[in-house]
């Protein structure tokens, strides 16, 4: 057999993989995404940012997500110790989208690849990429739904496969995250908060709601409305620090929702609809992200945390950035991955690292819930939260430490 020849072969078909799929094809590249999984599929990840908005739209579906019927997102509202306060995504200092959308990330990751399929994108469900040959152009060896192997062959390699994380264990990438592990335990509500009295609180859909546990800083939870009358639930914090965690995973996650008076009030009537989850250990860091023959996007290159959201804009801000290298390399031009690609994406991903540190040691909590914010100052954070993570026109992303350490002064 001749071996199948591809300009781009991606490992995964989430969001990442389906960008980088769709803004390669649209440059005339001959594009294979093999995808292990059936879709739709059940992913974590529902709280998008509006800074993915302008990558969906790069990757022309824009159109389709909007038409979609998600629960629209302008915010994040944060709330601990009876306090409660949001940040208005639209009300920032980058230019650019300030809503966007809560998403069951089965429909939406399905949207996405259905949507690059529809543009002409090959992707093959139910393939498993099990080995790789990176002695010439990279050689992947693969097994189809039916157990059959096959290989093929790519001018260039693209790893989306998120926690699969696929290079980073075949080629020894893995390195240790600089952030301790952590559990996160979730499952899918019924909510019925439309039932709930609320007296001295308005609870807002378009908002993901973080909560703070009142004991311990260290604990929060999400709440995501879903457009269905459901929300994810989740609560996060450093095993030894949630308890006992045996198997009865949903009334280890209740135990610790009903700690928490606000979310005890808004969950009263509140009924469990899907196994409730866990994950654990999933910051991680690699050596490499990019060489001139693989490149690593999202989650298979490095995750910090799930406190602000930022994953799938990550993933989606690495497809748009790598889809542009991969290109001019493809077309014949030099690139110089590190400078061209990992240099420009760390800027961001470390704007996060600042904020998800800062997030846990407290200081972040105390700017966020200070009473008289100054307003621009509240609109270059917002920026950030908003996932506009990359600006570099915002003081608060090139100097994001110093920043931020200047205005935990402001709010003692
Ligand atoms: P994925 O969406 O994980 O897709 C990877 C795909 O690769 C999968 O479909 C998988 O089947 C496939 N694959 C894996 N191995 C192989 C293989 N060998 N061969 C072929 N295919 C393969 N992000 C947010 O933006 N908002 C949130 O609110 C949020 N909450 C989170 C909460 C928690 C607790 C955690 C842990 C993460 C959260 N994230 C959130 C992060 C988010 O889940 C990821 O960043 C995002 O899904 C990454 O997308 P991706 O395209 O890189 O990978």
């Amino acid at each position: 057999h001749a071996i199948a020849q591809y300009d781009v072969v991606i490992i995964g078909a989430g969001p990442s993989g389906s960008v980088a799929a769709s803004l390669l094809h649209q440059q005339g590249k001959k594009v294979l995404v093999l995808e292990k999984q059936a879709f739709p599929r059940f992913s974590i990840g529902e709280s998008l940012l509006p800074c993915c908005m302008q990558m969906l739209d790069e990757a022309n579906m824009l159109d389709a997500v909007n038409n979609a019927g998600f629960q629209f997102k302008n915010g994040a509202a944060f709330n601990a110790n009876g306090r409660s306060t949001h940040f208005d995504f639209t009300d920032k200092f980058t230019p650019g989208p300030g809503t966007t959308f809560q998403v069951e990330r089965g429909s939406f990751d399905k949207l996405l690849a259905d949507t690059a399929i529809e543009q002409g994108v090959e992707i093959r469900f139910g393939d498993t990429v099990e080995a790789i040959d990176l002695s010439a152009d990279p050689l992947l060896s693969i097994v189809d739904k039916q157990g059959i192997p096959y290989q093929v062959q790519a001018r260039y390699l693209l790893d989306a496969s998120g926690f699969g994380r696929v290079l980073p264990r075949l080629l020894d990438l893995e390195r240790p995250s600089d952030l301790p592990s952590r559990t996160a335990i979730f499952t899918h509500i019924d909510d019925h908060i439309d039932e709930i009295e609320l007296a001295d609180y308005q609870f807002d859909r378009n908002k993901i709601l973080i909560s703070v546990h009142p004991d311990n800083r260290d604990i929060w939870y999400w709440l995501i409305p879903f457009s269905n009358g459901r929300c994810s639930l989740g609560v996060v914090g450093e095993p030894h620090l949630l308890g006992d965690i045996g198997d009865d995973l949903e009334s280890v996650l209740m135990r610790l929702v009903n700690e928490e008076p606000r979310l005890k009030q808004l969950l009263a009537k509140a009924k469990v609809v899907r196994p409730c989850a866990r994950l654990e250990g999933y910051s991680a860091n690699v050596s490499t992200l990019a060489t001139n023959k693989f490149a690593l996007l999202g989650n298979a290159g490095e995750f910090l945390d799930p406190v602000f959201s930022s994953g799938v804009t990550i993933a989606m801000q690495s497809a748009s950035m790598a889809a542009k290298c991969v290109v001019k390399q493809l077309n014949g031009q030099e690139v110089d991955w590190q400078v061209d690609y990992a240099a420009p994406l760390m800027l961001g991903v470390d704007t996060f690292r600042t904020y998800v540190q800062a997030w846990y040691d407290g200081r972040f909590q105390d700017v966020i819930f200070f009473e008289a914010p100054n307003p621009k100052i509240k609109q270059m954070i917002c920026s950030i939260l908003a996932g506009y993570a990359w600006d570099q026109n915002n003081p608060f992303v090139t100097e994001s430490e110093r920043r931020l350490n200047m205005i935990v002064e402001l709010c003692k």
